[in-house]
């Protein structure tokens, strides 16, 4: 084994606290080791109570994961067979799959340059032309991007005008706000998911929330097998196997404890990664709105090739080569072999839509919370050496240090 292999620096890994052994271990010493249990109802609790406001209560039910909590999303909305979502474009699979599986058909919607995020001119856009043919989506999908809410601002009051219901797919936002608003209660239901990779884990679970509390209700009766109330085994409709389990809930109650440090530590790597990289020519990073504060659950930017010393795919292959995991930015559902056929509105009217520009050239850096500054040093320099060939190495170790001791 050559034993001078840098060590592999990951893109989002797991960033445990350690209070999550108390929950844990609470759980096998009472014997909750099942898909309800205490953790469950706490883990619920205390994550609506960090979305409530005063005045806008939000409640929550724990699920196996945050496609099972879109899923129950969509029912509760009323989505079946038929039925037309409008969805963004520039989102992972996971937002885009519960459309099918309920019959219903996706519409997509592009992403604006400012935000990267749901477009609201192509969201009006949309809904004027499929009126013009006498159709009305049951449900709009928004996505809040890696860690950055939508622009709610404009995106609420079309959808209030038109009457439809906003499912929010917060999987990459929590702790993220919008107008200081909490990201995850802009929805009539939102998701979270609490994946490995997200900024706190489950080790595999998500979250519905919703300001109506019988929304709640509804995907919890769902989520557990749609037991009507009998003594006896009782069924009306057909339900899901879709709660988190008590041991994971105690992970999640762990992790929440920490949540503002993760915020604060990517808000930080982004931070740096921006004043390291941000000069270079045709690099740009993903802009946050004055309305925004983005928690930066993966820092991502695009790499113009006409300007930069290297492609996208060229810096993914030299950071590769460093054992630095680097990701493309999540490449557009109406690109995908999947959705063939599904139709799209553009941000501009005739023009390449935002999105498709945002995966060619888009880009995200290892972003863990757990990452050093050594680490996060060293993936600078790869990317400046990729990027700017021809500039000296400044070694980023030394400057971020001395950006510390001011
Ligand atoms: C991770 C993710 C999901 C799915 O969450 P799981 O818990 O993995 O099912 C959904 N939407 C987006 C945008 C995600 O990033």
């Amino acid at each position: 084994m050559p034993t001078d292999e840098p060590k592999p620096i990951l893109l989002s890994p797991p960033h445990l606290s350690g209070a999550e052994r108390h929950f844990v271990d609470e759980a096998f010493r009472t014997n909750w080791i099942a898909p309800l249990g205490p953790n469950v109802d706490a883990f619920e609790r205390e994550l609506a109570a960090r979305l409530s406001s005063a005045g806008a209560e939000i409640h929550c039910c724990a699920t196996a994961s945050g496609t099972a909590a879109i899923h129950l999303g969509l029912i509760a909305l009323g989505v079946g067979p038929g039925d037309l979502v409008l969805c963004s474009s520039f989102t992972f699979v996971a937002t885009a799959n519960p459309i099918r599986q309920l019959g219903a058909e996706p519409v997509f919607i592009d992403s604006d340059d400012a935000s990267w995020n749901m477009s609201p001119a192509a969201l009006r856009r949309a809904l004027h032309g499929l009126a013009a043919e006498g159709r009305r989506p049951r449900a709009v999908i928004t996505v809040d991007l890696y860690g950055q809410g939508c622009d709610y601002g404009a995106i609420l009051p079309i959808c209030e005008e038109w009457n439809i219901p906003i499912l929010e797919d917060a999987a990459e936002a929590l702790g993220a706000t919008v107008d200081g608003r909490p990201c995850g209660s802009f929805g009539a239901v939102s998701a979270f998911s609490f994946n490995g990779n997200k900024i706190i884990t489950t080790s595999g679970g998500g979250m519905l929330a919703a300001p109506d509390a019988r929304i709640a209700e509804r995907a919890r009766f769902l989520a557990t097998q749609a037991r009507d109330p009998a003594p006896h085994y009782e069924h009306s409709v057909a339900g899901f196997n879709y709660r988190m389990s008590n041991i994971c809930a105690g992970v999640g109650r762990g992790q929440l404890l920490v949540l503002d440090e993760r915020v604060a530590r990517r808000r930080e790597i982004f931070a740096e990664y921006r004043r390291a990289l941000g000069g270079l020519d045709g690099v740009e990073f993903m802009p946050e709105p004055a309305w925004s504060r983005s928690t930066h659950w993966l820092t991502a930017l695009t790499i113009d090739p006409a300007r930069a010393g290297a492609s996208r795919d060229a810096l993914l292959t030299a950071l590769a080569a460093e054992r630095i995991e680097a990701r493309p930015t999540w490449k557009p559902m109406h690109l995908q072999p999947l959705f063939a056929g599904c139709r799209m509105f553009a941000h501009d009217e005739g023009r390449a839509p935002v999105c498709e520009r945002l995966f060619r050239d888009g880009v995200c850096l290892p972003s863990g919370s757990s990452m050093g500054d050594a680490d996060l040093a060293r993936v600078i320099d790869a990317c400046e050496r990729a990027l700017a060939p021809a500039r000296p190495a400044h070694g980023a170790a030394a400057s971020i240090a001395a950006a510390r001791s001011v």
